[in-house]
């Protein structure tokens, strides 16, 4: 165990539980706030009409364009909507992409956030929000739009389709393993994520098959809220950058790469973070993580290739370049030759190594 270290508790009032967007007004009201914009994406809208709806009085209207990566320019959209409004808070009803919106609007007018997760993303639990402006991808860390209050309300993850499920819970994963091995890892922080991977890696086989199963949905919503502590409260290493890399460079889905990536970022840290990568190994009870990762997602349907998700095999080459280009720390120091043999494998779908 590491002996030295910080951790930083963040902030946030959680609801957990079935049919707990039912406390909606009740959270409002400790939040002191009168008129909630309601935010989502154009396919979630009948969700933020109906959540206006209960909300009566409070509700200050929906804003449905929520757009993944969060472009600047819905976020100003929705801003001068906001302001229209009059809202005092905004509520992302959603995954990722919802979430971010409320972000970028607590960013720019410093009105509170509730979220109500739909996805096993994690956003809601941190203070990190991306946006994206001519093409280009910008993150930053900033306490300014940690959402105030979060509802987990395990009945909104039951329409998750089964696809999403899957990917978005490997993402979910993600978070967990690199906070494992992540340079100012911490005990409690690793508390976290041996618990979420263990919930996810229960839960998910599970719910593929029954996607309504309210148990396994409920293990999988703990697991990603664990998850997404992991992801708010440590650094991350190789595995977020080149997901990060790859999805700029070639527009690839989201969840869907963190999904292909997963077992061979943890196939390439394996020698030289063995001692805790061999914590997520128990929490999938398996003894190799990456091919516990691996066989899993062949279980749960995820994707297995960088091919299948529109990555071009000429990309290869650029890929490295761009994971190459601004050196950031990692447990097993990036070399060329094992990241172009790393990015291959996951391009054609072959298992780690
Ligand atoms: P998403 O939010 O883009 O959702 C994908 C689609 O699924 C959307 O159309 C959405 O409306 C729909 N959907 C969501 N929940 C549903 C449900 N329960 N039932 C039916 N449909 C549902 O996807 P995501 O993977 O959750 O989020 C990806 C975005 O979030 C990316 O932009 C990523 O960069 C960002 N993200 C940010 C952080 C952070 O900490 N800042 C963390 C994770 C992800």
């Amino acid at each position: 165990m590491k002996h030295d270290f910080i951790y930083e508790a963040l902030p946030s009032r959680v609801v957990f539980g079935q049919g707990k967007l039912s406390t909606l007004p009740a959270e409002a009201e400790r939040l002191g706030v009168k008129r909630i914009l309601v935010l989502s994406t154009p396919a979630q809208v009948k969700w933020a009409e109906e959540v206006a709806q209960t909300l009566g009085n409070a509700s200050a209207g929906v804003f449905s364009q929520a757009t993944m990566h969060t472009p600047v320019d819905v976020s100003e959209q929705a801003v001068a909507y906001a302001k229209s409004v009059d809202a005092d808070c905004v509520l992302g009803l959603g995954g990722g992409s919802t979430i971010g919106l409320g972000k970028a609007i607590a960013l720019r007018t410093g009105l509170p956030q509730i979220a109500v997760p739909t996805t096993y993303a994690g956003s809601e639990m941190t203070p990190i929000l991306g946006e994206t402006k001519d093409g280009v991808k910008t993150t930053q860390r900033t306490m300014a739009v940690l959402p105030k209050t979060v509802i987990y309300d395990v009945n909104l993850s039951l329409s998750l389709p089964v696809g999403l499920s899957a990917t978005s819970g490997l993402n979910a994963m993600a978070h967990a393993m690199e906070a494992l091995y992540s340079q100012d890892r911490n005990p409690i922080t690793s508390l976290y994520a041996e618990e979420g991977i263990a919930a996810l890696g229960r839960a998910l086989p599970i719910l593929v098959k029954d996607t309504a199963n309210a148990a396994a949905r409920a293990d999988a919503l703990y697991g990603a809220w664990l998850c997404g502590i992991c992801l708010g409260t440590s650094g991350m290493a190789l595995h977020h950058k080149l997901c990060h890399v790859l999805g700029g460079a070639f527009d690839l889905p989201h969840s869907e790469t963190h999904a292909v990536m997963l077992p061979h970022t943890v196939a390439y840290n394996m020698h030289a973070a063995a001692d805790v990568i061999s914590r997520a190994a128990r929490a999938l009870q398996t003894d190799n993580a990456a091919l516990g990762f691996w066989e899993l997602g062949r279980r749960i349907g995820a994707p297995s290739s960088l091919r299948e998700l529109g990555m071009p095999e000429s990309g290869i080459d650029h890929a490295v370049a761009l994971a190459l280009k601004n050196p950031y720390w990692n447990p097993e120091p990036l070399q060329e030759d094992k990241l172009k043999a790393l990015i291959t494998r996951a391009w054609g779908g072959e298992a780690p190594v």
